[in-house]
């Protein structure tokens, strides 16, 4: 199952900068923000492969970036087998760099290995990079199907990461 998210404070971290861009890892962080607003993950027939919770998450961070003077731009992640920030392709991590070097920060929205993926892409800018949510465990949850299309994550559970290193020292 995937990462659990909290969120951490951007807006301090991006003050006195006047623009970011906006990296948003499609899968944990989606399914967190679904979660812990109790709303479908996905809903095929209103917003196909779109996360309404995720997408609306994101537009508020947006404006309250916004309010503080920072302007911000998404940088998108179609088709989704490029969700997973984690998995990249070169040329994917090649057009953030390209992005990237047209705003003083780089907010992302995922785990430290997105964040991994970001700094390697960018390294060369000069962009500040701005880790916008922390890992707070392991998600795990049932999954269920709704018709006519909607996915949902019910009974979750954040485990904590730690649990999983005694276990795996307890086994080994
Ligand atoms: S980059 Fe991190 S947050 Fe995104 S799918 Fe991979 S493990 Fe999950």
């Amino acid at each position: 199952m995937p990462i659990h998210f909290n969120d951490r404070d951007v807006v301090s971290e991006v003050a006195g900068l006047s623009s970011a861009l906006i990296v948003p890892c499609y899968m944990c962080p989606a399914v967190t923000v679904s979660v812990r607003e109790n709303r479908p993950f996905i809903q095929l027939f209103k917003n196909f492969l779109k996360s309404a919770p995720y997408e609306q998450y994101i537009a508020t961070l947006q404006s309250r970036l916004e309010e503080h003077g920072v302007t911000s731009t998404v940088f998108k992640s179609t088709p989704s087998h490029e969700w997973f920030m984690c998995m990249w392709t070169s040329g994917k991590r090649e057009k953030l760099k390209k992005c990237a070097e047209q705003y003083d920060a780089v907010i992302v929205l995922g785990c430290d290995s997105a964040t991994e993926t970001v700094r390697d892409a960018i390294k060369s800018t000069g962009c500040k990079v701005v880790e916008g949510m922390e890992g707070a465990g392991t998600m795990n949850a049932q999954i269920r199907f709704h018709w006519p299309g909607n996915v949902s994550f019910e009974n979750c559970k954040t485990v904590p990461i730690s649990q999983q290193k005694k276990g795996q020292r307890s086994s080994g």
